[in-house]
């Protein structure tokens, strides 16, 4: 008698402060069921509100705690963590120095294939291979330079075609030069397709609304220079901006377009 009337009240201790071990004792076995609903009945007349309290939790709880397991998915990345920023302030120098960011894979396809090394200045709160990945997803997008036979290849050595770098408006100044950058521009210069962080993170008014495009544009319009084409103007206004226009500095009525082959 003694012992049962402690078992009761431990129990009902435990099913007041916390609802799971009801949920679990119930279905253990037949044993502690009629334990537990013994001090149930036998209580229900004293705290006549303490009965519904201690069923209400016991109702929700495996309502609330099944939800969880099957849990939410990892959102889907955010433009700048596509594009491997970790942050969007921009700072005007890094260390100066380039990073090369580890890594390799086959061109996708046949073609005149390059060889692309990534890389990124130190001192930067970029991750380097998101960054590479955009690139090479760009490059190979079929709206991309593959309509011109091109194939690409990421390497991390020093037998490369096109380096893709991505550095401070200070680096990018000096890394641009004798063309006049001022670190809001991008550039190739000889085998550096050279982006400026300041557009990697503000894109331009034109493509507010969608950064990860103008991203997509400036990679391959810089690399598009290390392939061999020059600048090209709007054809007319309404119609989509030509990949090799420098888009940049505006797109003099033409619509945003990313791709040499929309
Ligand atoms: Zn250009």
């Amino acid at each position: 008698m003694h012992s049962t009337r402690r078992r009761s009240v431990r129990w009902l201790v435990a099913a007041a402060l916390v609802a799971v071990p009801l949920a679990a004792c119930a279905g253990e076995g037949p044993a502690p069921i009629p334990d537990a609903e013994a001090p149930a009945e036998s209580v229900a007349p004293d705290p006549a509100t303490q009965d519904p309290a201690s069923e209400d939790p016991d109702a929700e709880d495996p309502a609330t705690e099944d939800p969880p397991p099957p849990a939410e998915p990892p959102p889907p990345p955010s433009p700048d963590q596509l594009a491997g920023l970790l942050s969007r302030e921009v700072p005007a120098s890094g260390d100066g120095e380039l990073l090369v960011v580890p890594g390799v894979s086959s061109a996708p396809a046949e073609g005149d294939l390059w060889q692309v090394r990534v890389s990124v200045e130190g001192g930067l709160d970029v991750e380097g291979q998101a960054f590479a990945n955009l690139v090479m997803a760009t490059l190979n997008d079929p709206r991309g330079w593959s309509n011109e036979g091109f194939t690409f290849a990421r390497t991390d050595t020093d037998d490369y075609d096109v380096e893709v770098v991505l550095a401070s408006p200070d680096t990018s100044t000096r890394l641009c030069e004798p063309l006049r950058t001022f670190g809001k521009l991008s550039c190739r210069n000889g085998d550096q397709a050279v982006i400026t962080l300041f557009r990697w993170v503000n894109g331009t008014e034109d493509y507010a609304a969608d950064l990860t495009a103008y991203r997509q544009y400036v990679v391959q319009h810089e690399v598009g220079h290390a392939l061999g084409f020059g600048h090209v103007q709007c054809p007319a206004p309404g119609e989509p901006a030509p990949l090799m226009m420098q888009q940049t500095l505006g797109l003099d009525g033409c619509v945003p377009n990313a791709w040499p082959f929309p």
